[in-house]
């Protein structure tokens, strides 16, 4: 019986001694949200395709005006049958004013998006924001 006893102290002993684990565990469930978030930030970049907005492309009439660069905060107004005044600040473009019938290209607000445009159609513009290009796809610009 005294053995018996003797048994059950060790496994109660046995027992006490992951406790001191918790802490640890604790800081597992830390690790795992961490690296959760840090997943999760990865994947909000996913949809950009990691691209940062870098050039933006003026068309007027289907024909590209110039390249003005989103990485300098900078405003100017594109003369057509109206006229936008196209503003870049902090990498986004936006037209500010315009004074066209409905000024939907104003409405359309600011834009930092590779890919996207802001389009002026009774002045025939077309603002494209261009990216950088991602590692691998380089290959595909020819010209
Ligand atoms: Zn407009």
């Amino acid at each position: 019986m005294a053995g018996n006893w003797e048994g059950e102290i060790l496994v109660m002993h046995g027992f006490s001694e992951p406790f001191p684990l918790k802490p640890r565990l604790g800081d597992l469930a830390a690790v795992l949200l961490v690296a959760a978030l840090g997943v999760g930030v990865f994947l909000a970049f996913l949809p950009g395709r990691a691209q940062t907005p870098e050039t933006l492309e003026i068309y007027q009439d289907g024909e590209l005006l110039r390249r003005v660069s989103l990485l300098e905060d900078q405003t100017f107004v594109i003369q057509g049958a109206y006229q936008n005044r196209v503003e870049i600040q902090g990498g986004r473009v936006a037209i500010v004013a315009s004074d066209c019938p409905g000024e939907d290209c104003v409405h359309s607000g600011w834009q930092s998006t590779p890919g996207q445009s802001i389009v002026c159609l009774p002045n025939r513009v077309e603002l494209r924001i261009l990216g950088t290009p991602q590692e691998g796809e380089v290959d595909g610009v020819s010209g």
